[in-house]
């Protein structure tokens, strides 16, 4: 009887505003506090040494765990209906931390080719240092990733919905290319965030984000996050000793038989932002959980907002092309509708028929969207990448990232649509149309 009462899981609304949070317990403030404090006082000897030993629960020292970074860390795990989760300094910090886990030098993984320009030059640069190989593929042909695949590959990561160009992935069949290879299936669900696109239900293992983007939503806060599904038997395959070796800084623990399906998220505290120091500011944690109350309001938003657009730009005789999953004309409109139900994200590019100079024209000529670097705010952006993002590249390495002469980058806000298209309208009329 009991169970048939039982209430149904919270939805996705809901666990926006409350999940991780309650009153706070030392004033009643409703609100999360932000806990501005460096470290926190022990009972005594035996509390801290308990501490130390992570074999109690609770505060120690803020570069590990902080109150209201936790928060944010069970909000973000609940929104994508994982086990737990980790919060950063940055999205780039998360991509590390993810990797760190499990990674040690001439390791490698397979990624997408369309990826967020700044995680091509993290994955083929600096990752380098630490011994980690990457090879990237086209994602548009999933077989690219088996074929890719070697004896010291550990993991395969793709963006569900690649920034900026609006190439959905096909999820469920990279996971299981992965999973035959006793591999880890790595998303990068930034553009879509959870409210669009779901990939732990397509067989993700783990989730990176840069919190900076639609989970703040507001262009006021960097962070980043890494989410566990809780799902990996961490045991059944010798390539992920780091969870189920004895850690010798901890006398010897082995993480996963101690935390079992935690093992990931205490790890990620414990050794991971121990030994990396990439911690989220507790302000950053406040804006960000601030922010997400209103994530299925603002995406909602942003979603039609970004197709009156799309469907505007498609008409305009200026415009060359339009790249975006929602409209008919896309390659991947299919992949978006199972993928992406709730429609796809606010970012995307267009291509002007006169090139270069049109793009810089048109990004000089707007006054309500806002000219700069970055995606995923309330504020409408406009970005031309040869000219500012990706002006250092040859001009075959710009058509390949999808940053040729006459790309046109779009991050849609919240605001009316038609101002929007207003002044898309003027500044295209001003650029010589
Ligand atoms: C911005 C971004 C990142 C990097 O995040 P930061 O918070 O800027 O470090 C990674 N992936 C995607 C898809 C992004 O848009």
């Amino acid at each position: 009887m009991a169970d048939a009462r039982k209430p149904a899981a919270p939805g996705f609304e809901t666990l926006a505003v409350h999940a991780g949070a309650s009153p706070d317990p030392a004033t009643g403030a409703r609100s999360t506090p932000i806990y501005q404090t460096t470290a926190y006082v022990f009972d005594d000897v035996d509390h801290a040494a308990s501490l130390f030993n992570l074999q109690t629960y609770g505060y120690l020292y803020s570069r590990l765990t902080n109150p209201t970074v936790s928060v944010l860390e069970e909000r973000v795990a609940a929104l994508e209906g994982g086990r737990g989760a980790i919060c950063v300094a940055s999205g780039h910090a998360a991509q590390v931390l993810a990797f760190f886990t499990f990674m040690e030098p001439g390791d490698h993984f397979v990624a997408a080719n369309k990826l967020y320009g700044g995680s091509i030059t993290q994955f083929g640069r600096s990752f380098k240092k630490f011994g980690w190989e990457a090879t990237l593929v086209d994602p548009d042909e999933p077989e690219n990733f088996r074929r890719a695949i070697t004896p010291r590959t550990k993991a395969i990561f793709v963006e569900s919905l690649a920034n900026p160009s609006g190439v959905v992935v096909d999820l469920e069949r990279v996971a299981r290319i992965a999973h035959d290879a006793g591999l880890l299936f790595i998303v990068d669900n930034t553009m879509a965030s959870p409210y669009l696109c779901r990939p732990f239900e397509w067989g993700a293992d783990l989730i990176v984000h840069s919190t900076t983007k639609f989970l703040s939503g507001h262009g006021n806060a960097m962070g980043g996050a890494v989410i566990d599904s809780g799902k990996v038997d961490w045991a059944k395959n010798p390539k992920f000793k780091s969870l189920t070796e004895p850690e010798p800084a901890y006398h010897g623990l082995r993480f996963y038989e101690t935390f079992g399906d935690l093992a990931f998220t205490v790890h990620g505290h414990a050794v991971g932002l121990r030994d990396l120091g990439a911690t989220m500011a507790p302000v950053n944690a406040f804006l960000t959980i601030t922010g997400i109350e209103t994530l299925a309001l603002r995406m909602e938003r942003h979603v039609a907002n970004a197709l009156a657009v799309a469907r505007y730009l498609e008409r305009h005789p200026a415009v060359a092309w339009v790249s975006h999953a929602g409209l008919a004309s896309s390659p991947y409109h299919g992949l978006a509708k199972k993928y992406l139900p709730k429609g796809t994200g606010p970012v995307f590019t267009f291509g002007l028929k006169d090139g270069y100079d049109a793009g810089v024209k048109l990004v000089e000529g707007v006054n309500l969207f806002s000219h700069l670097a970055n995606v995923g705010d309330t504020r409408s952006l406009i970005l031309h990448p040869a000219s500012t993002t990706h002006r250092q590249l040859t001009a075959e390495q710009q058509a390949a990232a999808g940053a040729g002469p006459e790309v046109v980058r779009l991050s849609i806000g919240i605001e009316s649509v038609a101002d929007l298209i207003a002044d898309l309208d003027q500044a295209l009329a001003s650029a010589g149309h």
